[in-house]
């Protein structure tokens, strides 16, 4: 569980990484909007903590560009501005959870924690064509139907069935499932969508995994 703090002010930055270390959590800290954004595109965060007031680019701006881009990571919102008129405006710009400075570290931590929870519960199943991806049993099912995945298979299967009909790329999926410190090279991906392309086929799957030069993979299915 991986959590990206945007902040400018480096040592609440910095305490927070600490706080959410300290209770198990990875954490990586930057300092600007652009950067913020940079790295939450990467998609390799859980959930984000933004700041609203920062240079290059605002907290509000930020959530709404990943919202356009279809990013769901949950975002939770920390900022001195405490207006009624500023909450109204951090949650329409896609925030779900907004907490005005200076913060309780330990309302801070519960709201993590039921952020994460609930995209936990909202996403153990995700559906695509005739097809069910059962994240917490690492089961494929298409109709009666099912076939059982290894970590690395439904590692790879939930990074596309989260994406749909985006192109992933080769470095997303090896980032997401093997980790940016891993020695794992592009053709470890290729090798797993082989696997996960004849496991569709042997259930039946109307689902097909479609590789796109440069791009990646995403996945198609008649309509
Ligand atoms: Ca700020």
């Amino acid at each position: 569980m991986k959590i990206l703090v945007v902040e400018d002010e480096h040592r609440l930055a910095d305490s927070l990484r600490e706080l959410l270390e300290e209770n198990g959590f990875q954490c990586d800290a930057v300092y600007d909007g652009e950067t913020g954004r940079a790295c939450a595109e990467t998609g390799s965060y859980a959930l984000l903590i933004l700041d609203v007031m920062l240079p290059r680019l605002d907290g509000c701006t930020l959530a709404r560009q990943l919202r356009a881009r279809r990013l769901e990571v949950p975002i939770l919102m920390l900022t001195a501005r405490s207006e009624l008129e500023d909450r109204i405006a951090g949650l329409n710009a896609g925030a779900d959870c907004y907490l005005p400075k200076p913060f309780d570290t330990r309302e801070l931590l519960a709201c993590v924690n039921a952020l994460l929870r609930r995209q936990s519960t909202e996403q153990n199943l995700l559906s695509f064509g005739n097809t069910t991806l059962d994240l917490s049993a690492a089961v494929l099912r298409c109709g009666a139907c099912r076939v059982g995945l290894s970590a690395r298979e439904l590692g790879v299967m939930r990074t596309l069935f989260q994406a749909g009909e985006q192109n992933v790329s080769k470095e997303h999926i090896l980032a997401w499932v093997w980790g940016s410190g891993s020695s794992a090279m592009e053709n470890h991906v290729e090798v797993y969508i082989g696997f996960l392309r004849k496991k569709l086929l042997r259930i039946g799957s109307n689902v097909r995994i479609t590789a796109v030069r440069r791009l990646g993979y995403h996945l198609e299915a008649p309509p």
